[in-house]
């Protein structure tokens, strides 16, 4: 059997995993997932890319320098951990399909890889150009608790076309696959974590102690009356 190490076809690079999201703020559930995955399947690197000024939600809460401070705190010192900052330089809404297309031209030999959480997976056909996400990169998609795969409907006959189980085919092909990878199941989520702070409760051993450092220090998420 072919490992991922022996493969001839694989390129000396392996993918470029691309995990983006608000980071509003980021914690755990994010950084052991991009860690498990990078992992299991081989990445070159994790590129967590915080979004700008998302389009299909509401703005977010920190400003857009402490979610990327706290990024940069978050992975600072991870092998393959790597922050990229282009949808925050970019004014209006970045949409994935466009961030993706920089990146193909940027590395064009590439395989890319979308990580992306299964209730956004199942959010995916809202998202602008979806279909055409496909043509770009992979998609990755980390079960989340709670959240089941499709069976039906565009994105279960999605699954049937274009599903695989085989990390060697991310490694082969430079996108169109889809990877359904479970995740350890952290249940935490920035809603809820925003929602711990303004209460007065304290998020440590939720995110890593620096980025707690920067929210007690900036009163970021603190209610604002
Ligand atoms: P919110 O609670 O505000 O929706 P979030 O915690 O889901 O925020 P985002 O920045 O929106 O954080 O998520 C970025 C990506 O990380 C999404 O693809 C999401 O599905 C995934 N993700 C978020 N939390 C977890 C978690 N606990 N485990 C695995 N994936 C997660």
């Amino acid at each position: 059997m072919t490992s991922v190490h022996d493969s001839k076809d694989l390129g000396e690079l392996g993918p470029i995993g691309v995990f983006g999201g608000t980071f509003d703020p980021i914690h755990y559930g994010h950084l052991r997932t991009g860690f498990e995955l990078q992992q299991a399947l081989k990445l070159a690197e994790v590129r967590f890319m915080p979004a700008g000024n998302p389009p299909h939600r509401e703005r977010t809460i920190a400003s857009n320098e402490l979610r990327l401070q706290m990024v940069k705190v978050a992975v600072e010192g991870q092998e393959h951990f790597v922050v990229d900052d282009r949808e925050m330089r970019k004014s209006g809404p970045s949409y994935s399909v466009e961030t993706l297309g920089e990146l193909r031209r940027e590395f064009p030999t590439r395989s890319l890889c979308l990580i992306i959480g299964m209730d956004a997976f199942l959010g995916l056909p809202k998202w602008h150009q979806w279909r055409e996400l496909l043509e770009l990169a992979h998609l990755v998609v980390a079960h989340r608790p709670g959240w089941r795969a499709p069976g039906m409907g565009p994105l279960g006959g999605l699954l049937v076309d274009r599903g695989t189980g085989r990390v060697l085919d991310l490694h082969e092909a430079r996108a169109g696959r889809i990877y359904i990878h479970a995740v350890t199941q952290l249940e935490i989520s920035s809603t809820e974590l925003r929602a711990l702070i303004q209460s007065g409760r304290d998020p440590r051993y939720l995110m890593p102690d620096g980025v707690r450092e920067i929210i007690m220090d900036t009163g970021c998420y603190a209610r604002k009356d």
